[in-house]
């Protein structure tokens, strides 16, 4: 993978085809960074489109360009016949081809230059042509906006693209409190409220823009799926089939569950798990020094960031939850 500084002559060497994608359900930053990036990249004259692997939370879809997303699990043709013809792939978000799930194989078959942005650990960078994968920084989209003025086009960011990189930005900064906030961030977002984002309009997006049902369903996980083990310091909340359909549960609905049992005294790792119907789900979260990545790596086929970290597991859901407190229980000594 030659480093991305190389890509940036030739993004003002004619129009090129486009395709931007990042991994399976996106999350906020996800979506956040290739919308931006769809943004800027049509500003200079390409041809772009943005590929989903799959569906989205439904409250993602206020941002401007979400219409125009294709969902590969729906729109599988459509985005083949687009995938066939491009220049330019970006990956953004997700460092392995196996992130975006039944488009994994399409990825890796096409023979176009593929550039990866992304800040989760040990990318795959064979598989990439140019690419930049740091995970000191906070999200996707910081390092979308270091791109679009890294390589001189920062009068390009309008507040279409102001908004999507903040969403992302404090979606994965937990509102700007999580270690990766570093200086760049503030100074990214004071340049991003120049160009007119109303920052306010993005929280509310995000954080008050939900159905009523999600609530009632959090209070019923809070009260009654919450294990709390104090001798290991960790929760757990196993969530069943029949209680995604009892409250309706849809895509995203979930998002930010397994960050609650964190605010517990003493609590440093939490576990959620999800029975989705091809798989379990596995969601962590710590606070400090409990390393989610390697944990998600070596036990549930996943992985991630160091205090955030997503897994899988084929096994049921009774016995996913039992192999996750043999796992805790072999790590009590990092759990103290
Ligand atoms: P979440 O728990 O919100 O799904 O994911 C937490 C973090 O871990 C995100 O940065 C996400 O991209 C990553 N992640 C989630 N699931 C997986 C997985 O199965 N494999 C890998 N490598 N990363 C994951
Ligand atoms: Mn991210």
């Amino acid at each position: 993978m030659k480093a991305i500084h190389e890509v940036y002559p030739q993004l003002t060497a004619g129009s090129k085809r486009i395709a931007i994608t990042m991994h399976q359900k996106p999350d906020a930053d996800a979506m956040g960074s290739s919308l931006g990036l769809y943004h800027f990249l049509k500003q200079l004259g390409h041809q772009v489109t943005v590929i989903s692997p799959t569906n989205w939370a439904r409250w993602l879809d206020w941002m401007e360009g979400t219409k125009e997303v294709l969902d590969y699990e729906l729109q599988k043709r459509e985005s083949d016949a687009i995938l066939d013809e491009i220049d330019w792939l970006f990956c953004l978000d997700y460092n392995h081809f196996s992130r975006t799930k039944a488009m994994a194989p399409k990825l890796a078959a096409i023979s176009c230059t593929k550039i990866l942005i992304d800040h989760h650990q040990e990318p795959d960078t064979a598989s990439f042509n140019y690419g930049v994968s740091n995970t000191g920084k906070s999200s996707t989209c910081e390092m979308v906006y270091d791109f679009i003025t890294a390589s001189g086009h920062r009068d390009k960011i309008n507040v279409f693209v102001a908004e999507c990189l903040y969403a992302g930005v404090v979606a994965d900064t937990g509102s700007f409190r999580f270690s990766s906030t570093h200086a760049s961030v503030h100074h990214m977002v004071a340049y991003l409220k120049e160009t007119g984002l109303i920052h306010g309009k993005v929280h509310e997006a995000l954080y008050d823009n939900f159905l009523e049902n999600r609530l009632r369903f959090l209070g019923h996980v809070l009260l009654n799926r919450m294990q709390i083990d104090y001798q290991l310091n960790t929760a757990l909340i196993s969530i069943s089939k029949q209680e995604l359909q009892k409250f309706d549960i849809k895509t995203g609905d979930t998002e930010g569950l397994v960050n609650y049992p964190l605010s517990i005294q003493g609590i440093k790792l939490a576990g959620l798990v999800i029975d989705r119907d091809e798989e379990r789900k596995w969601s962590f979260r710590s606070k400090g020094t409990f390393d989610c990545n390697t944990f998600a790596r070596q036990y549930f086929s996943g992985g991630g960031h160091y205090n955030a970290a997503g897994g899988r597991d084929v096994a049921s859901l009774s016995e996913t939850v039992t192999k996750f407190k043999s796992a805790i229980a072999e790590n009590a000594s990092l759990l103290q």
